[in-house]
């Protein structure tokens, strides 16, 4: 060869060899691209929700892969109310592919003492539990531990049908990086999302507290207008809760109080809200509930407590009793802000309370203001049947019609 080939071919080599490096280059410009942007949205996540759905969905489609799934640690079953509360009954569809596992000790086994990501052949009896729902076809797999201060929160497993994807002994820079902003992204979502539950809830009770409530008044005086639906609000206090605490101490007063909101909790259904508004005063917002329907709620809370036997600290049994106003908000009222139509709605359930207080404790007392409403309602013993007013013109015309006839009947 010539002198003048061997520079040729030497040079049409080295051409390869930069091409080739370029076009690494390129593509790892561009999956950092890919990366940067889904870091992005990770951190911009507002809620654990929110994230869960970004790590299971989106990195799917960033990167072209045909599975993934995620594990949590969630000894306390915090992460699975969080996700619940937020979901209702979608919780399982929305998170298709996360698991919450009661502890750390499976992860510990897979990633052992170095903590690195596993990147290489799909085996089916190392990584088929992983893999839940288990998937048809998966070829190469890799699997990145979550950790926080030394302890494994979760892990992320990436499956994909081609076996030259994840590798053994391939580089995992992009993957060492992506598990950790991961693994930050989830302790921070879930401490934000206990900073929210706090600031709402009784933290001596566990429901809602009073924060809480006049907000969700407001959202529920709103819907019930849209909708015309009935919204009926109560409010009820233990009766002669002082002495609880002067004869058996602050702490059993403490159980009672505790009891006596699960006790309400227990007649309550999926949509209604309960919150302590204060002391030893609760309230109950019962949302597409005609008057007659929360009497009745509102009557089987007050028996059920009185009924309940308790036990003090010294063992001794006690039983309280409660009384509770109840309101309802006017149908027809168009006019007025919707926080205004919250405050009047408790403010009658509080006053009926009084009442009740008043009339000898341990019972419901409905707020008499007129509501339209078709079943028969007891005003504090009394049965009556309120008319709205085009019942009591259709009356008012029968009766001239009639007084019309008698006049008639007498001429003849
Ligand atoms: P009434 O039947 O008129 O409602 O009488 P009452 O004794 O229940 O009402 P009062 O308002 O006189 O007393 C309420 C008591 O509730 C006084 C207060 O010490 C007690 N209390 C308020 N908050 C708590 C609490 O968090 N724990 C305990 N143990 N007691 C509380
Ligand atoms: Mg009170
Ligand atoms: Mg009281």
């Amino acid at each position: 060869m010539s002198m003048n080939n061997l520079l040729q071919s030497e040079n049409f080599s080295l051409r390869q060899q930069l091409e080739a490096l370029l076009y690494e280059a390129r593509q790892n410009e561009d999956k950092m691209q890919r990366f940067d942007q889904l870091e992005r949205r990770l951190i911009g996540a507002a809620s654990l929700l929110e994230l869960v759905r970004l790590l299971l969905a989106e990195y799917k489609l960033a990167f072209g892969l045909e599975f993934v799934t995620l594990a949590l640690v969630d000894r306390e079953h915090e992460a699975t109310r969080i996700l619940q509360s937020g979901l209702g009954n979608d919780a399982a569809s929305v998170c298709s592919g996360l698991t919450l596992l009661q502890s750390a000790d499976a992860l510990e086994i897979l990633y052992g003492e170095t903590r690195r990501p596993v990147l290489g052949a799909f085996s089916e009896q190392q990584h088929q539990a992983l893999f839940n729902p288990p998937f048809d076809g998966i070829a190469s797999v890799a699997l990145l531990p979550l950790a926080r201060q030394g302890e494994l929160i979760g892990s992320m497993h990436f499956g994909s049908t081609s076996r030259d994807r994840y590798v053994a002994g391939c580089g995992t820079d992009f993957l060492e990086r992506l598990s950790e902003i991961i693994a930050i992204c989830l302790e921070s979502a879930l401490a934000r999302e206990r900073l929210k539950l706090a600031g709402l809830t009784d933290a001596l009770t566990g429901v809602q507290n009073r924060r809480y409530f006049e907000h969700r008044c407001q959202v529920e005086v709103s819907q019930a207008r849209r909708y015309r639906h009935p919204l009926a609000c109560m409010f009820l206090d233990i009766d002669k809760f002082k002495r609880i605490n002067d004869s058996h101490g602050h702490q059993t007063g403490d159980d009672v109080l505790r009891t006596v909101a699960n006790l309400i909790q227990s007649q309550l259904r999926a949509g209604d809200t309960i919150a302590r508004y204060g002391g030893e005063e609760f309230v109950v917002l019962l949302p597409q509930s005609e008057l007659h329907h929360s009497r009745l709620i509102a009557e089987r809370i007050r028996g059920r407590i009185a009924e309940q036997e308790l036990q003090a600290h010294s063992g001794q049994a006690i039983r309280v009793t409660i009384s509770i106003g109840l309101s309802m908000l006017p149908v027809d009222v168009m006019s007025g802000e919707n926080q205004q139509q919250a405050e009047q709605l408790i403010a009658a359930a509080d006053k009926a309370l009084y009442q009740a207080k008043h009339g000898g404790r341990n019972r419901v007392v409905c707020d008499a203001s007129p509501v339209h409403d078709s079943a028969p309602i007891s005003f504090r013993g009394s049965r009556l049947r309120p008319f709205s007013a085009w019942a009591r013109r259709l009356l008012q015309a029968a009766s001239k019609v009639a007084i019309n006839l008698l006049k008639r009947l007498k001429r003849a």
